[in-house]
């Protein structure tokens, strides 16, 4: 298996430290908002790329954090008068539930920062004895001027850095592009006690503190979104690095960002780039295959057509599903074991989703050709494993016997020419998202929504 690797800037062989096992750790959000199609996009593709390891045989420890505590936290609960980690924590719980939705799996471990407040203290402590980290004020600073190697990871001279987003201005700073391991407390922030007085951590230093207390001081895979990659996973390298000696993490994988116009996309469809409103217009797995069929590393422009497309594919899938289920009995067939292969090979050649789903889409119109029935259903609900795409209320339920009888009424209504009522009854089910296609033969539907 092949992984591109930011750090070597190149696709590379995958060996994981431990055989058979694969530890991952991937930033995941600070919690001041509701998630939005960004952080969708970074979890929904490490979902995949989680679930293709376990598919593939690995024993995965998947480890992505929530960040409780932060500049932009107080300040957002300062606007709306609530006490910080109370709201972040309200923000966590929203942003899990939205994940959810969109049949992200869980992680095995979901840290929060502020739960980790001993560990962080403890790595600080070791970053001021080695001599990697000064006291400035009651602030601790990490002294990049003594780590070599900074900037290994985004490729970047020092003037470039120093001119790159999110590097703080503070007189307290010996050098522009040292960062706060720990700050002091202002009146009325969320403070710990600390050998350096009360105050609370900075931002990077709880990812190392928590991906080095769950997965040891070499990970196989650290993620996240690429516009993590400087400052805050340079910081990363270089805190943790500098404290342990070892190599932090063993291969860098960063999601690119989504692109949109925000303007653009207000008028014609609403607040869409919060994931809760994306969601009540389109169905998860909608939105799963729009991101599915770009290259994780890209960046993605988000538009209405990407969401229709999409949307189209998604329709095409679970009808050909439908169709098998109801087909001919058949084993395990060649052209399954075929596209096995095939998607699977893409996904070894750095993740690429993108001709795995190409594939996917070949084998179902083969298997349609072909005339296949049940095995087909079955090589879909075992790539299901990975893709998570498939519609979950399938079978016999009241609600789908129901709809059964509707869409019988309705026949009966339309071979006595009544139709009126049978188009009614149809745009009635197209509100509700269910879709009714009319064939030479007989009458579907499918849930689009
Ligand atoms: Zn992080």
């Amino acid at each position: 298996m092949k992984i591109y690797d930011t750090l070597r800037g190149e696709k590379v062989d995958f060996k994981p430290v431990h055989e058979g096992r694969v530890g991952i750790y991937v930033c995941g959000p600070t919690t001041y908002d509701y998630a939005h199609v960004g952080h969708a996009r970074v979890a929904i593709m490490f979902d995949i790329f989680r679930r293709f390891l376990e598919y593939t045989g690995y024993d995965v420890v998947y480890v992505s954090n929530i960040t409780d505590i932060d500049d932009k936290i107080i300040n957002k609960a300062k606007e709306r008068g609530e006490e910080p980690i109370k709201m972040a924590h309200r923000y966590a719980e929203e942003y899990m539930k939205d994940m959810k939705s969109l049949r992200v799996r869980e992680p095995n471990i979901v840290p929060r920062a502020t739960r980790h407040i001993d560990e962080i203290i403890k790595l600080v402590q070791t970053l001021v004895e080695k001599g990697y980290a000064y006291q400035s004020g009651g602030d601790v600073y990490f002294s990049v001027s003594k780590f070599k190697d900074y900037g290994k990871l985004s490729h970047r001279s020092i003037e470039e850095m120093i001119a790159g987003a999110r590097v703080e201005v503070s007189d307290k700073k010996r050098e522009p592009l040292d960062f706060a391991l720990w700050k002091a407390a202002k009146p009325g922030e969320p403070s710990w006690p600390s050998p350096w007085g009360s105050g609370r951590p900075g931002w990077h230093i709880e990812c190392s503190a928590m991906s080095m207390n769950y997965l040891g001081s070499t990970i196989d895979i650290h993620g996240g979104g690429a516009d993590l990659i400087f400052p805050h996973h340079e910081n990363e390298i270089a805190q943790s690095e500098a404290a342990t000696g070892k190599v932090f993490a063993n291969y860098w994988m960063h999601v690119g960002l989504v692109r949109f116009e925000k303007e653009k996309m207000s008028k014609s469809l609403g607040n869409v780039f919060y994931v809760r409103e994306l969601l009540k217009k389109y169905r998860p797995e909608v939105i799963r295959i729009m991101f599915i069929n770009s290259h994780y590393r890209k960046p993605f422009d988000f538009s209405l057509k990407n969401l229709e497309d999409s949307k189209i594919i998604l329709e095409k899938i679970w009808s050909a599903y439908t169709d098998f289920k109801k087909g001919k009995k058949c084993n395990y067939c060649d052209l399954c074991h075929e596209y096995e292969e095939k998607i699977i090979s893409a996904l070894k050649d750095d993740f690429n989703t993108r001709k795995a789903m190409m594939h996917y889409l070949q084998f179902i119109s083969e298997a349609r050709e072909k005339n296949l029935g049940v095995c087909a259903a079955e090589f879909m609900e075992k790539m299901d494993n990975i893709l998570d795409i498939l519609p979950k209320e399938f079978g016999k339920s009241m609600e789908n016997e129901l709809i059964d009888l509707i869409v019988e009424i309705r026949n009966k209504l339309r071979k006595e020419r009544k139709y009126d009522l049978s188009d009614w009854i149809r745009n009635s089910l197209a509100k509700m998202g269910i879709k009714v296609e009319d064939e030479a033969q007989r009458t579907k539907w499918i849930r689009i929504r």
